[in-house]
């Protein structure tokens, strides 16, 4: 199997008003660059990021830039020494200067990688979380790129890692027939009045979700307390309810505001400050403590990752595989993570598609605990197989591949602006 064809798509699908609403984000329009490999035999392996509107056509000629990288490839060949390749397009000459391993290029580089990742499995007949939990932890070291972050984690390492971590084939079986549990962001975000955050809150809790995350970052910090206290009045003591400030606050204001919600037993607090500032988010941890603080998803690659980690500036670690640069720093993520006992859950900038695999690996490769990952409904119509919640739980995925095929009406429907030379959208 050879990849023939590399087709960047532009799609922009407009949400519900208020949908999708932060601190910080007040207007987005739920984007995807994506990238369609095509196999001379017409398989078709789809990757993706995720933008919040504006900008998404740069990140699609940054994907045009790059398709080289794998425009002729085998994906067997490319997959089993991807760590080294992914090293030499991480790090392409004249494009690294935009990053490097940052921004558009790193984006674009992300939406290769997934489509890559997804003709792989597709072409090995499995579901990504199986083709990733049957490889052997030499063939997942392989995958990874550890030359910036040998400092802090060597191949030897990680290969213990996977050796000494894992859960073993009972508990894994068990894992994947019970599926993996799920919280719904939607629920809370930062438009939505009180009255309706309350009763999205009681829907998802009818429909069997134990966890909710509620954005935080009001105007007015009094109406941050007002909305969680609702929140917490109805759900009880028992159930897990996450804040994300969505990076609003400086080092003082995010203490001031984490003082103030604290009574209300927040399981985590997500993104208190700037995605950058690390000495910011020891100052709030500290201050803080034992709140747990979460963070990583503007993190955009692992030699960051690494310095949080190594730091302890995080008490749970939110890659995101669309953010950073694919499957390659996913996994080194993961393993760095599990070395510094720290918890890794997904922000969901795939909507939970990719992510339901990724998290099999984190689960039963590397024993991580079973905490809730975040799931985003409101683009699941536009993919060919939608991920699955039943009861509060992600039904694991059967098909092969990694669930991110785009549905071709969507693809026709949503496409915002032609990306190529003739001005016309391609179309599958
Ligand atoms: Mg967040």
């Amino acid at each position: 199997m050879k990849i023939s064809r590399v087709t960047a798509y532009d799609l922009r699908f407009p949400l519900p008003a208020a949908a999708g609403s932060d601190a910080v984000h007040l207007n987005p329009v739920y984007s995807l660059a994506a990238c369609v490999l095509e196999a001379d035999d017409g398989t078709l392996g789809t990757g993706f990021t995720l933008t919040l509107g504006t900008g998404n056509d740069l990140v699609c000629e940054a994907i045009r830039y790059q398709r080289d990288a794998v425009l002729g490839g085998d994906p067997d060949e490319l997959l089993a020494e991807l760590g080294t390749r992914w090293h030499s397009w991480a790090n392409e000459g004249q494009l690294r200067w935009l990053g490097p391993h940052k921004g558009v290029v790193h984006l674009a580089l992300a939406a290769i990688v997934g489509g890559l990742t997804d003709l792989w499995a597709k072409k090995k007949q499995v579901p990504l979380w199986q083709g990733l939990l049957e490889m052997s932890p030499e063939q997942v070291t392989a995958l990874i790129d550890f030359s910036t972050i040998d400092d802090y984690l060597s191949p030897e390492e990680a290969i213990e890692l996977l050796e000494t971590r894992s859960l073993g084939a009972e508990a894994t079986k068990a894992q994947l027939d019970r599926g993996y549990p799920a919280y719904d962001t939607s629920v809370g975000w930062l438009g939505y009045d009180k009255t309706l955050l309350v009763e999205n809150v009681l829907v998802s809790k009818e429909r069997g979700y134990g966890a909710v995350k509620i954005k935080v970052g009001s105007r007015n910090l009094a109406s941050d307390v007002e909305r969680l206290a609702a929140v917490r009045e109805v759900l009880g003591s028992d159930a897990l309810v996450m804040i994300d400030a969505n990076q609003i606050w400086g080092v003082a204001g995010a203490i001031r505001a984490g003082k103030a919600l604290a009574e209300f037993e927040p399981f985590w607090f997500e993104e208190p400050v700037h995605p950058d500032d690390l000495v910011g988010y020891l100052c709030v941890r500290d201050a803080l403590a034992p709140m747990r603080i979460a963070g990583g998803e503007h993190i955009p690659n692992q030699v960051v990752f690494k310095n949080f980690l190594q730091r302890g500036a995080l008490d749970v670690a939110q890659p995101d595989v669309v953010r950073l640069g694919g499957l390659p720093e996913y996994l080194a993520v993961a393993l760095m993570a599990a070395k510094a006992g720290v918890p890794v859950l997904p922000h969901a900038g795939d909507m939970g598609q990719l992510h339901q695999h990724l998290i099999y690996f984190t689960r039963c490769r590397l024993g991580m605990p079973e905490l809730p990952l975040e799931m985003i409904p409101h683009l699941r119509e536009h993919f060919l197989e939608p991920c699955t919640i039943e009861h509060g739980r992600y039904v694991t995925p059967k098909s092969p591949g990694s669930s991110s095929g785009l549905r071709p009406e969507s693809i026709n429907r949503f496409a915002w602006r032609a990306t190529t030379p003739s001005g016309h959208p391609e179309r599958l």
